[in-house]
């Protein structure tokens, strides 16, 4: 399995960076984003380090894409949003800042304004709780 000892996303994989995991299995890792511009706004990866889509192989993405389905079922049963995006940045030119591929879900609101990333850092705790409470809806 490719890991990149440089890549923060690599690094959470192999449990040397803490994140609140949601779920994992032989080839996918969830776990909440750490700036999150909603309640909620949850990422997959791959767990073979790949840069984006194009790097990716067609298994790893379909295994998550399936995946992705029953946590956003999850997760929508926990934080009842509005709306749902799902978005994948591929490229700087496209807004990318990890270069590990992953899926973003990100429960949306009607008034909320629309945006793909903010510097403001998610409270711990709640993270925490929501982590726990998709992993408990997926069962
Ligand atoms: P992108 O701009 O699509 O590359 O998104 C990268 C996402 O990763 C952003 O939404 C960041 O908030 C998020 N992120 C960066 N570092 C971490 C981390 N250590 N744990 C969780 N999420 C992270
Ligand atoms: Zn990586």
């Amino acid at each position: 399995m490719a890991h990149d000892p440089n890549c923060i996303f690599c690094l959470i994989v192999n449990g040397k960076a803490d994140a609140h995991k949601v779920y994992e299995d032989e080839h996918t890792l969830v776990f909440m984003d750490i700036f999150p511009v909603s309640d909620g706004h949850t990422l997959l990866i791959p767990k073979d380090h790949c840069q984006d889509l194009f790097e990716a192989s067609p298994d790893a993405l379909a295994s998550l894409m399936a995946t992705s389905k029953c946590v956003a079922t999850a997760l929508r049963a926990v934080v009842e949003p509005e709306g749902l995006m799902v978005f994948q940045l591929n490229g700087a030119a496209a807004g990318q800042t990890v270069f590990h591929y992953h899926m973003h879900l990100l429960p949306r609101w009607v008034d909320q304004e629309l945006a793909l990333h903010t510097r403001v850092l998610g409270d711990p705790a709640r993270l925490a709780e929501l982590a726990e409470q998709i992993s408990t809806a997926l069962d």
